[in-house]
């Protein structure tokens, strides 16, 4: 370890108290990622068009090189939804562990700050939830990690810009075309408050992309100059999943031709 990272830690451990790392839970002196999960972000191989976490040596996921456009500009995810950081999330939306909006939001201002042009950006906006929900659970949950983000990023945030303005049926049993289907005027962005402007959406997960989709295409309609997409985490499609096996077929065969 440099001398320099010996001082910064020595710093960060006067400064900080030990907190846990909202990826993989372990205890470290600072606030957001440890050292390993910050390392792992800086390794992660994204898409180049959308979120979707890929294989190493791979350069599109599968959807995109199918051919299926997103209106965003760009995609960033941070990790895979799975293990600590995917109960993270379920307990941070459905457990009023409303306390995870901090290290959740250093995580994105990380991942943001690594791979998008976040000097151009002038808003920040978190999809939005219904009335019904917001009701239910008492806060918009990646709200809250607008504002640390904004703050963090010195952006403007507002959570009226982009609303939800119809209630949606619950997506995740359903697939790619019947979320698009549910989705159709669901959302309505303020173009008092996003036209002419750069904006960063975020949100939790990233799964079919339908709801990031629905969201950019109501701030493009109220005049946004672009729009890009950054999300905590991206789930493993069972579509990549086979993607994935596929490609280790062909480099199994590649390598079996070699020798
Ligand atoms: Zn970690
Ligand atoms: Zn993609």
């Amino acid at each position: 370890m440099s001398q320099h990272k010996v001082f910064a830690n020595r710093v960060r451990q006067f400064v900080w108290p030990q907190s846990r790392c909202p990826v993989c839970g372990s205890l470290h002196n600072g606030c957001g990622l440890c050292d390993q999960c910050h390392e792992l972000l800086t390794k992660q191989n994204l898409c180049l068009h959308c979120p979707t976490i890929i294989p190493q040596g791979t350069v599109l996921c599968r959807e995109c090189a199918l051919g299926i456009k997103n209106p965003f500009l760009q995609g960033v995810s941070g990790y895979v939804y799975e293990g600590r950081l995917r109960n993270n999330i379920l307990n941070f939306k459905y457990h009023n562990k409303s306390e995870l909006h901090r290290p959740l939001a250093l995580l994105l201002r990380e991942l943001v700050e690594q791979r998008l042009p976040y000097q151009q950006f002038d808003l920040v906006l978190a999809v939005p939830v219904s009335k019904q929900t917001m009701e239910r659970r008492g806060y918009n949950h990646m709200q809250l990690v607008a504002d640390i983000l904004a703050a963090e990023l010195k952006l403007s945030t507002s959570p009226i810009a982009l609303r939800r303005v119809r209630y949606t049926r619950k997506l995740n049993k359903l697939n790619r075309s019947e979320r698009e289907k549910e989705l159709v005027g669901a959302f309505n962005a303020d173009s008092k408050r996003v036209f002419g402007k750069n904006i960063l959406l975020i949100d939790d997960i990233f799964t079919t992309g339908a709801t990031a989709r629905a969201c950019t295409e109501a701030l493009l309609a109220a005049g946004s100059k672009s729009v890009y997409l950054a999300t905590i985490a991206s789930a493993v499609l069972q579509s990549n999943e086979k993607y994935r096996k596929q490609i280790d077929k062909t480099r199994a065969c590649s390598d079996s031709l070699k020798l």
